[in-house]
């Protein structure tokens, strides 16, 4: 699966990203772990990149593009990826286009939170996430257990961002309505932008996320398998059945009447197969949303 989290800062696109990582086996890229990580690691680009972002800027196109291409071309992405926090802007949207054009793997989905300016500047404020592994937290909503201490690595690391301020806040905000929110017309007009209300809880919002997921990527596969099983399950089982309650019934004048139930008897038994597997994929997902949820819940 090929998605795009769009959504401006504060809306969960990281926390979701990294639940949807976990749950479909493919791998978050956001590039503001990526620009933070540069800067921790004071390369060339995180020494050019810092003050724009402690300033709430967004770093050039080209820095931001590049750093996404190495990612989409590592092996770990040939089975979909999350995106997050990319594109943020029409060029990058375009280049995006381009590049995943060029490798045959279009975006699928675009995903859109909706908050309001509000709760995004609270949650922003309260936000703390862990040096060591990268889980997100908050401290009024979902804290750790222990405070200080991350409930996932065991780490006393805890820290907020240093663009979490309500200053910087606001102007990334501001860089949001000006730069980012012309994509929601971009992917629209694709037809490929579905909204998704992010107020609630982390595992509402989730739930909310598979489903779509669920509709709009995964049937696709799982048609292949319903149209291919029932043909040769049909065919071979239901024949002899069909012949020989025929020829019992002609004398009665009901072969008709026979087929018919033997058809309808051909069609459970083709749809009792599939449905017998499809429980399995059903399980695997179940397993991961609730894995995900006990977390969240355990945060609470
Ligand atoms: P985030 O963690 O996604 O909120 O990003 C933190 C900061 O990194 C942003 O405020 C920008 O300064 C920079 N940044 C992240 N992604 C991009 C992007 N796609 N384009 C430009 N700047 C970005």
């Amino acid at each position: 699966m090929r998605i795009v989290l769009l959504g401006a800062p504060g809306s969960g696109k990281g926390t979701q990203a990294k639940m949807m990582a976990e749950a479909y086996r493919v791998p978050q890229i956001s590039t503001g772990d990526i620009l933070r990580k540069a800067v921790a690691d004071k390369t060339e680009v995180g020494k050019k990149v810092a003050a724009m972002m402690d300033a709430g800027e967004l770093v050039s196109d080209r820095i931001v593009i590049d750093a996404v291409t190495d990612q989409l071309r590592s092996s770990d992405s040939r089975r979909g990826f999350v995106l997050d926090g990319f594109p943020r802007t029409i060029p990058q949207a375009q280049e995006l286009d381009t590049r995943l054009g060029w490798m045959g793997r279009p975006v699928q989905l675009v995903l859109h939170f909706l908050v309001d300016n509000k709760v995004l500047i609270k949650r922003v404020i309260n936000r703390m996430s862990c040096a060591n592994c990268g889980a997100i937290y908050n401290k009024q909503s979902s804290p750790p257990k222990k405070k200080g201490v991350c409930d996932q690595c065991g780490s006393k690391k805890l820290v907020s961002r240093t663009d979490d301020s309500e200053k910087t806040m606001r102007s990334r905000l501001e860089a949001y309505d000006q730069d980012t929110a012309p994509l929601i017309s971009y992917y629209r007009a694709q037809h490929k932008l579905r909204s998704i209300p992010a107020r609630s809880s982390m595992a509402h919002i989730f739930d909310a996320i598979c489903d779509v997921v669920d509709t709009e990527i995964r049937p696709m596969e799982k048609k292949i398998v319903v149209i291919e099983e029932p043909v040769k399950i049909k065919i071979k089982k239901a024949d002899p059945e069909v012949v020989d309650q025929a020829t019992t019934k002609k004398k009665t004048g009901k072969k008709a009447t026979a087929k018919k139930v033997t058809k309808k008897a051909a069609k459970k038994t083709a749809a009792k197969k599939v449905t017998k597997k499809a429980p399995v994929k059903k399980a695997a997902k179940k397993t991961a949303a609730k894995k995900v949820t006990k977390k969240a819940s355990k945060r609470k």
